[in-house]
């Protein structure tokens, strides 16, 4: 049953384990011990009080995070049988530094080769990027997102947090549906 005409996706911590690439980035740099899934500040602090200005950002468009940085689970199989199934595009929705939305664009065509749309918004800011995906028409379609600002502002018919992480600062007040893995998506769509 189609009951949305097209899927719309976030990329860092959605997608792709964002959060755990960035933190072993850090381990190797700082010598430390970080696990990625005590992180509950935006900026990362709580865990990680050595980084430097900008350092954060420098570190989610650095060779290594790229490299380190792996697909959640089943977040390939879920939307590519969605596609083929119902026929139900992906387009990927993603926030980032031109150097980071540089790679990011690389890594997308090499690992979603079926994904034929993404858009991808650079800011050269040095700290906080803005979050904020509001003018991107998402009318009569599912948006997963990890990050709840993005989520409230959207006019996606369906609205569902992915959650990596839980109470963090950047979902902790989100009421609507949450998923915890891929494989949860297929109940929209049955
Ligand atoms: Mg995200």
């Amino acid at each position: 049953m189609k009951k949305f005409k097209e899927i719309f996706v976030d990329f860092d911590d959605t997608l792709t384990e964002s959060l755990k690439s960035f933190s072993d980035v850090y381990n190797t740099r700082y010598t430390k011990d970080v696990d990625w899934k005590k992180i509950k500040a935006w900026d990362c602090r709580d865990q990680c009080p050595e980084l430097l200005e900008g350092e954060l950002l420098d570190i989610f468009s650095c060779e290594q995070f790229f490299k380190n940085l792996r697909v959640k689970p089943f977040a390939k199989e879920v939307l590519e049988s969605l596609f083929y199934t119902y026929n139900i595009p992906t387009t990927i929705i993603s926030i980032g530094t031109y150097e980071n939305c540089a790679k990011k664009s690389k890594y997308i065509k090499s690992h979603f080769p079926f994904v034929s749309k993404t858009i991808l918004i650079a800011s050269n800011k040095k700290n906080k990027l803005p979050m904020d995906k509001s003018f991107i028409n998402m009318q009569g379609g599912i948006f997963i997102d990890d990050v709840e600002k993005n989520l409230m502002s959207s006019n996606a018919k369906k609205k569902v947090l992915f959650e990596s992480v839980a109470n963090t600062d950047w979902n902790e007040n989100w009421r609507g549906d949450r998923i915890k893995n891929w494989e949860e998506l297929y109940k929209y769509f049955s």
